[in-house]
């Protein structure tokens, strides 16, 4: 690439993805003798573990997510190139990227860091994506946001109470952290935020499905705070179907252990599946395709290439890493890091090794699970934590005020901040999925249509 941004006096390092990984790499080389190019396909970078407050109203697309540019302003050495990365020239040291206006515009790299995360695993079932989406990103969590909203408008507007109930049946694929926290909030969603808006219908009478093929939810969680998650859920009338996987997804709802359950809104929370980086490489994939990656988290046989995060596997103790934040984070750190030694001529770091902080889960209001190598714990306190590291995650400090705002009024008042469907145009019954989402937060902090 020849931009003006990027010249050939210093070692050019190209950093893919603006998630948790690439964007604790971009940092890392902040002070490094070297120009750091980040390519990302969007302009922004998204707080994953919270979109699910989005598809649920609870917060603004813009309170999750921070232009990548902005992020890395005070860092002369780097610049941000929108753009997606279709294949790496292993021979040539480049990779191809379509931007918005070029397609196939070769960026040359001395070193490349891989963060490029994952996407929806349907499991050979593509076909289900219509009808159940999944989240991913923001555009994701705004159509299953306008998918929850508008089947309470369309139940309001029908005049046939038998139909009633399809349409305020809400089911959830997948009972891992994001499916329970889906479900939790939903149900707060409809017993709370909506419980006084409807004339016609009664959004507390909904009826929430979370279902799984295994034999509790939450499975990376210990069998007692699963449990007294499974019993929170209860609590807030989400029914949980286990041992059972959906069979069959379509317009009228899904068939689970040969029986159908009609619903209107199903959301997929069950899976992901890695991105292509290990074609593009070929490389040596793990059975779900994440790039297996040496102790230093290079690719073998490549000292030049690093794959982090969601997109690569690497053994901690005898079993494979987790496709979690942290683990991004931590190895994104560790591969700017390593690079800048490299290029400051200094001597080399030990092997990658991963601290695991611990895992959470929200469940419904002020109701948490907290689980580290030394402690467990459920209730409002794990909330508290949860709430307190999750603000602390967030890219800038501007959305850790408007997030603690939020929060805090949600939890007093039960309004959330954004009860809008901002795709449906009049006359039309099309779902556009890939409408604009705004980035940074015109909406007010509490509004309730
Ligand atoms: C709904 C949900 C909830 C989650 N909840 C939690 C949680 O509570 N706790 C937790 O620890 N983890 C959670 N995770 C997992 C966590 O978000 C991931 O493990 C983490 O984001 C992985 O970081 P990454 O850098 O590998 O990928 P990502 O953060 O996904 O970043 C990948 C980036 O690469 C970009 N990209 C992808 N392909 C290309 C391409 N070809 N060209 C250019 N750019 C590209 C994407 O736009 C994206 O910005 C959750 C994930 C989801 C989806």
């Amino acid at each position: 690439m020849n931009d003006g941004h990027v010249t050939r006096d210093l070692p050019i390092v190209v950093v893919v993805g603006g998630g948790f990984g690439g964007l604790a790499a971009a940092k890392a080389l902040k002070r490094a003798p070297a120009r750091v190019v980040v390519i990302d396909r969007t302009n922004h970078h998204v707080f994953q573990p919270l979109l699910y407050q989005v598809a649920t109203s609870i917060l603004t697309p813009g309170q999750i997510g921070s232009p990548i540019r902005g992020i890395l302003r005070n860092q002369p050495n780097t610049s941000v190139l929108m753009g997606e990365v279709i294949a790496v020239d292993l021979a040539e040291r480049c990779v191809v990227v379509d931007c918005l206006d070029r397609d196939r515009v070769r960026v040359h790299y001395d070193y490349l860091i891989l963060a490029t995360g994952a996407s929806h695993n349907y499991f050979g079932h593509k076909e289900f994506e219509k009808y159940a989406p999944g989240l991913k990103n923001l555009a994701d969590a705004v159509a299953v946001r306008n998918k929850v909203l508008r089947a309470f408008e369309q139940a309001e507007g029908e005049e046939d109470p038998a139909r009633h109930r399809e349409l305020l049946t809400f089911i959830l694929v997948g009972a891992g952290p994001t499916g329970v926290e889906m479900a939790g909030a939903i149900a707060s969603l409809c017993r709370i935020t909506l419980r006084s808006e409807f004339r016609r219908i009664d959004p507390a009478s909904a009826r929430i499905v979370l279902i799984d093929v295994g034999s509790r939810i939450l499975g990376s969680f210990s069998e007692d705070l699963s449990a007294a998650a499974h019993k929170q859920l209860e609590e807030l009338g989400v029914e949980v179907l286990l041992g059972q996987g959906v069979e069959h997804v379509d317009e009228e709802g899904v068939i689970v252990a040969g029986k159908r359950i009609k619903s209107k809104t199903v959301i997929w929370t069950a899976g992901v599946t890695p991105s292509p980086a290990g074609t593009w490489l070929n490389a040596e994939t793990d059975r779900s395709g994440r790039v297996r990656i040496a102790k230093d988290l290079t690719v073998p046989g490549h000292a030049e290439i690093f794959v982090v995060g969601d997109t690569a596997t690497l053994d901690h103790d005898g079993k494979p890493l987790p496709g979690v934040a942290q683990v991004a984070i931590q190895q994104g750190r560790y591969a700017g890091r390593l690079i800048r030694r490299r290029l400051e001529g200094k001597a080399m770091l030990k092997p990658f090794r991963y601290f695991d902080k611990g895992n959470m889960a929200v469940v419904g209001r002020g109701y948490a699970i907290l689980q580290t190598r030394v402690f467990r714990t459920s209730g409002f306190l794990a909330w508290l934590a949860w709430a307190g590291v999750h603000l602390q995650f967030l890219a800038q400090s501007s959305l850790r005020v408007s997030v603690f705002v939020q929060w805090v009024w949600t939890y007093l008042t039960g309004q959330r901040g954004s009860v809008l469907i901002v795709n449906h145009l009049s006359g039309s019954h099309t779902e556009a999925k890939t409408e604009p989402v705004p980035l940074q937060s015109s909406e007010p902090v509490q509004s309730s249509v």
